[in-house]
């Protein structure tokens, strides 16, 4: 299966300037942010190369979780192979990291056919995108990562090209423009979106497939590590696994690094095989805490706690107090803290739960 890949890096979500540091003179607080970013789920520049590529499964008999989205895709391939016709075009959304990439690729195979990666900030004038769709061979498979960001003549060329196969090219201008129709190959688009509210109704219209990928469970993310640790040849205990699938934000970009990062450790220190106290000594270094959280997890739970008395507090008071952006308070941290109970949106704001107080040893 060839993968042509445009995709582009990008370091935070929408191009949002580096996080600022607030200040660290607070309880319970480590005193330096390590700047590590081992916890965040987008993939690093160096994750994208063909040791990366080794640890997505193939087939969809290896994705481990996603009972549901599984069993959705499993009847449309099928009823797709069965007709002789390309799969709907399908929207994938969920926070980064979870498998939106590796499920188009498994789509791709699954299918017998190609998938094409590209992402929307690769895609910014409609030259770009037509150039892909005629480059499209029958049935392939084109993804389109951060697909809320297309720009606005992009994505009405993308319009037409899902629904009738078919390119509007425009020339000239004025009263002289002419409009030419090109037909194209039948393809799937598959999207994906960190944003999926942000997506304009036309475009999200024209899916025949709306999907959501959830944070992994602690036994999947375990299967998960189990699985990288055999194909890095890592020597990894069942408790070893469980305590890195338990540190990893319920992500398997995450957990596959935090794999790596420990078999170096055992490594370098000499350890036998990566056990439950190896895991957790060697996470303990990077401030990895036992919940997954990191210094800026901690730092915003306990701005709630103690300048906001427990919330409810607005996400711009929190940013400001915490001095970190709050798009990325948004979309990196807060979705595993709601997910873990540790803290609660209501409509006056965002308020830490008693766990939250009790991890960070506030009772
Ligand atoms: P996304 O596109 O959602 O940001 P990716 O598809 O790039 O996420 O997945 C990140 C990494 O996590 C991949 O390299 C892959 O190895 C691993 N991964 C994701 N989902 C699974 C899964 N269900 N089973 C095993 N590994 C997975």
């Amino acid at each position: 299966m060839a993968i042509i890949s445009s995709k582009q890096q990008s370091p935070q979500p929408d191009g949002q300037p580096k996080q600022r540091r607030g200040s660290a003179e607070r309880r319970n607080l480590p005193k330096a942010a390590p700047e590590s970013g081992i916890l965040q789920p987008i993939a690093a520049a160096d994750e994208e190369g063909k040791q990366e590529e080794s640890l997505r499964p193939q087939r969809l008999a290896d994705y481990i979780g996603q009972k549901d989205l599984k069993g959705v895709l499993e009847i449309a391939i099928q009823a797709a192979k069965g007709r002789g016709e390309t799969m709907d075009h399908l929207l994938l959304y969920g926070p980064p990291g979870l498998g939106k990439t590796t499920m188009s690729l498994i789509l791709a195979t699954e299918m017998g056919v190609n998938c094409k990666i590209t992402a929307a900030p690769a895609l910014e004038r409609p030259r770009d995108i037509a150039g892909i769709l005629v480059s499209l061979n029958p049935g392939d498979i084109l993804f389109i990562d951060e697909i809320h960001r297309l720009s606005r003549l992009t994505e009405e060329l993308l319009y037409p090209a899902m629904e009738d196969f078919r390119l509007d090219i425009t020339t000239g201008k004025g009263q002289t423009a002419k409009t030419r129709s090109l037909p194209l190959p039948k393809f799937t688009l598959v999207g994906a979106t960190t944003r999926v509210g942000s997506l304009t109704s036309p475009l999200r219209d024209r899916f025949g497939l709306i999907q959501r990928l959830r944070f992994y469970e602690p036994d999947e993310l375990t299967l998960i590590v189990q699985r990288t640790a055999e194909i890095l040849q890592a020597p990894v205990t069942e408790d070893g696994a469980e305590e890195i699938a338990r540190r990893a934000r319920g992500t398997p970009r995450i957990a596959n690094r935090l794999l790596k990062r420990v078999r170096d450790y055992a490594q370098v220190k000499k350890y036998g095989d990566i056990n439950q106290d190896v895991a957790a000594e060697a996470l303990e270094l990077f401030n990895v805490d036992p919940r997954g959280l990191d210094w800026t997890d901690r730092l915003v739970l306990s701005v709630i706690i103690e300048q906001f008395n427990g919330g409810p507090v607005g996400l711009e008071a929190l940013a400001a107090s915490t001095g970190e952006d709050a798009q990325t308070i948004e979309e990196v941290y807060e979705p595993y803290l709601l997910q873990i109970g540790y803290l609660h949106r209501t409509p006056r704001g965002r308020v830490a739960t008693p766990a939250a107080r009790k991890h960070l040893g506030y009772e």
